[in-house]
């Protein structure tokens, strides 16, 4: 990491944004000849070449507006048969939420996925029920289709303008992880274009290996063009609390008491407020403090406060039962006395939270703006080392953006997936958040996010990164470990080439 980390320095120090320039290809016109029912387009391919990290930008030649799953997999068919000979890649871009260019192609063809989401989401409301989604839909709008039958999806991402096959190839985590596992341990079926372009149907029990192959997958293995995600009843409201602690080792113990109890919370996450007193506040306006007067005293200048965050799900007419049973919880917690606020909202209001967050930051001109993410996953025996050195000495305040810090089950994950997670029964997820105004202060977070995993290197805290961002094949090596063999294994089996997912920047394509 650090070659990569010297890399951004340089290319930072070069004028900001990372483009590269690559000799310009012909542009096949051999594209412009397919039968198609969508459309590629040539020219207007600036917003192909942007991500939510607004870190990178890796112009396209061409984008692919697929019409139907076939123009996706006569694209890929048609680069595949140009074999060696022609440098063209192919990623599919969701909704272009990657951080570091995961969802570009340089001079290859970007497939915008959303042109396939249309109207062809199908919920099946029976005994086990189901939505069909296209792999290019935004769960929030999943969201909606599934509620209109009263059913919606058990596993979330805190953000729902994702799409469906974006946080499929990555894993889905949030709140609900620890009970029902990522999202994807929350699929019956996938719909495939492979690198080849065969179109493939798989599930656990057809075309197994590819199935497995493609949840985590990092785009390397097929375009994931429908998703079979299944349903549960949804609540019609959440109780959403949060409680403070100012001793980290009270606050882990009761996330990961709760996270192993039989009855507990339907959400369970939290986060890490250092020297910033503004997060508390915001609550106060938004937050019912169950203690007015004593929670107008909490401050977190000068110190680490820790956020605990629940939420169980009711139905009005419950109201009592959700009360006793939330009540029951709190009171085999820890957290300091009198930090408790609350509020009651509607089902899609919770799930929905960040995209309230985004309108006000985007009126602030505050959205748009570099993010230079960092996501670990770390074993649970290690999670103390690691904040004892992070939270106040690495990091002196929380300013650029929100910490999360939550612990999982592993039992939830199934490991024959591509996802790489560390080799103990719970895990924390740590999430650092940030946005970067200016090349000076990405420069510094940067610099931070090189410190913590430099530290966690050497302190051998077994970190693994989420979201991961590597550029040599030694170093994904080093985060796949034994898994490696099996990812390079899948690699030739369905995208034996390297076309697809280029930005991953796990395998380079023959030519
Ligand atoms: P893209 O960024 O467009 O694509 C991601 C990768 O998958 C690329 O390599 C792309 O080529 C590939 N890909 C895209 N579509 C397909 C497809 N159909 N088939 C095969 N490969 C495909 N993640 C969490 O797990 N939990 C969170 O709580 C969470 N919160 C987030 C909040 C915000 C505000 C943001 C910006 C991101 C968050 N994420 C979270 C990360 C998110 O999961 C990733 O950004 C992910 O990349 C999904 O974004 P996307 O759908 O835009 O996919």
């Amino acid at each position: 990491s650090l070659l990569q980390y010297l890399k951004l320095l340089l290319l930072l120090a070069l004028g900001g944004v990372t483009t590269m320039h690559v000799p310009k290809q012909d542009v096949p016109s051999s594209l412009e000849a397919l039968t198609l029912d969508g459309h590629f387009s040539f020219h207007d391919v600036s917003a192909a070449a942007q991500d939510f990290g607004n870190l990178s930008s890796f112009p396209p030649v061409a984008v692919l507006h697929p019409g139907s799953v076939a123009d996706i997999a006569t694209t890929i068919r048609h680069v595949f048969l140009m074999g060696e000979h022609s440098t063209l890649t192919v990623a599919a871009r969701g909704h272009g939420h990657s951080l570091y260019g995961q969802s570009q192609a340089a001079e290859g063809i970007v497939i915008s996925m959303e042109s396939l989401q249309s109207n062809t989401m199908r919920v099946n409301p029976g005994v086990s029920p189901y939505v069909d989604a296209s792999g290019g839909e935004l769960w929030i709008n999943v969201l909606h289709e599934t509620l209109k039958y009263g059913l919606a999806p058990k596993s979330w991402t805190d953000y729902l303008h994702l799409t469906v096959g974006g946080t499929l190839s990555n894993a889905g985590v949030s709140g609900q992880t620890f009970r029902h596992g990522p999202q994807i341990s929350n699929v019956n079926e996938l719909e495939i274009v492979t690198g080849r372009g065969d179109v493939i149907t798989c599930s656990p029990e057809q075309n197994s290996d590819l199935f497995h192959a493609a949840l985590g997958g990092l785009g390397q293995f097929g375009v994931i063009t429908r998703a079979r995600i299944p349903l549960e009843p949804a609540p019609k409201m959440v109780r959403w609390l949060r409680v403070l602690y100012l001793d980290f080792t009270s606050f882990t113990e009761d996330q990961e008491m709760l996270i192993s109890a039989e009855k507990t919370f339907d959400y369970i996450e939290g986060f890490v407020i250092i020297n910033r007193t503004g997060i508390l506040n915001n609550w106060r306006s938004s937050f019912n403090p169950q203690d007015p007067v004593r929670s107008s005293q909490f401050e977190s200048d000068g110190k680490v406060l820790f956020c605990l965050e629940m939420t169980k799900n009711f139905n009005p007419d419950k109201a009592d039962v959700m009360e006793q049973e939330v009540n029951t919880l709190l009171s085999q917690l820890r957290y300091m006395p009198s930090s408790l606020f609350h509020t009651d909202v509607t089902y899609i209001e919770f799930l929905d939270r960040v995209h309230s967050s985004e309108m006000k930051l985007r009126a602030k001109g505050m959205w748009e703006v570099p993010h230079p993410w960092l996501n670990i996953i770390i074993p649970r025996s290690m999670i103390h080392k690691f904040a004892k050195e992070v939270f106040g000495k690495i990091l002196k305040d929380s300013n650029n953006g929100p910490i999360l810090l939550y612990p999982v089950n592993k039992s939830r994950w199934d490991n024959r997936t591509s996802v790489v997670i560390p080799d103990e029964e719970v895990f924390y997820l740590v999430a650092f958040l940030s946005s970067a105004l200016g090349p000076h202060n990405i420069k510094h977070t940067l610099d931070l996010n090189y410190r913590i995993i430099e530290f966690s290197d050497k302190a051998g805290i077994g970190v693994k990164q989420y979201l991961p961002n590597y550029t040599t094949e030694q170093e994904w090596q080093s985060h796949f470990g034994a898994r490696w063999d099996t990812f390079q294994q899948r690699k030739k089996a369905y995208d034996p080439l390297a076309i697809l997912a280029p930005g991953q920047r796990i395998f380079q394509k023959a030519s």
